[in-house]
């Protein structure tokens, strides 16, 4: 196996809307539940695929109407999460992982160090270079980063009581405003770094393309079950649409 061959032929990073024209670029990288057919689901029954553990449901086709709506470009991943995190350092032990939540992995058990490698190279080198270059082409010298996600309504059994979080690191320049914006909303529970945080090394997409460029940036979390369907995902790619025109874009 080589890199080439590696994904069966499909492109590991796609770009919606290339030439949009907003100063927001889109980011989703948990959009794919795809498994190459040579890791054999990695040993996991085809069910175990459709679960929140391989991809983020419902983040991609209300990133797409997002992107739709502000004409901005969406650069997404194609590859499952569970094949190689590419929202994860390479060195960080959520890479290629062998357990998630409770699920064991068994096709990514006892990998050698160049089984790690080809993965590195097929999927999570082509995807930070395709973003990059996306970001560095723009007409504007400071795009936005803002990378979509959901998230499971129940984790390792414990309820998680917010319907929507921003995840940031201490540039809140983006955060602060989505966090005011969505708050006008009293019926939303919004989470300010929830449920997840950039201390548990989930903030790497938009850190490694911001933070060195002084771009603003900010992670969206969409609990799952509000964007099951095409109702919950135009209306969420509607919610955020009224409030990202509403920014001031510096
Ligand atoms: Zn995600």
């Amino acid at each position: 196996m080589d890199v080439q061959t590696f994904l069966g032929g499909i492109p590991a990073v796609s770009v919606r809307n290339e030439t949009g024209s907003s100063q927001i670029i889109l980011v989703c990288e948990h959009a794919s539940n795809y498994v190459p057919d040579h890791l054999s689901n990695l040993g996991l029954p085809d069910a175990k695929l459709a679960e929140h553990i391989a991809w983020d449901p419902g983040a991609v086709e209300v990133a797409g109407i997002l992107s739709d709506l502000l004409d901005a470009p969406l650069v997404h991943a194609n590859v499952s999460r569970l094949v190689l995190d590419i929202n994860r350092r390479p060195d960080h032990p959520g890479s290629i992982v062998t357990l998630s939540e409770t699920t064991v992995i068994p096709g990514n058990e006892g990998l050698s160090a160049a089984e790690r490698s080809i993965r590195c190279e097929a999927i999570y080198n082509p995807f930070h270079s395709r973003l990059e270059q996306v970001l560095a082409t723009r007409q504007f010298s400071n795009p936005w980063v803002l990378s979509i996600h959901s998230y499971t309504p129940v984790y390792k059994g414990l309820n998680r009581p917010w319907h929507v979080g921003i995840l940031h690191d201490a540039d809140v320049r983006l955060s602060a405003q989505l966090i005011e914006a969505l708050k006008r909303d009293r019926n939303l529970v919004v989470g300010d770094n929830q449920p997840y945080a950039p201390s548990d090394g989930v903030y790497h997409t938009v850190e490694r393309h911001t933070k060195p460029f002084e771009r603003l940036g900010a992670m969206i979390e969409i609990r799952n079950d509000l964007i099951a369907d095409r109702a919950g995902q135009v209306d969420w790619a509607h919610r955020l649409h009224n409030i990202l025109a509403g920014m001031r874009k510096t």
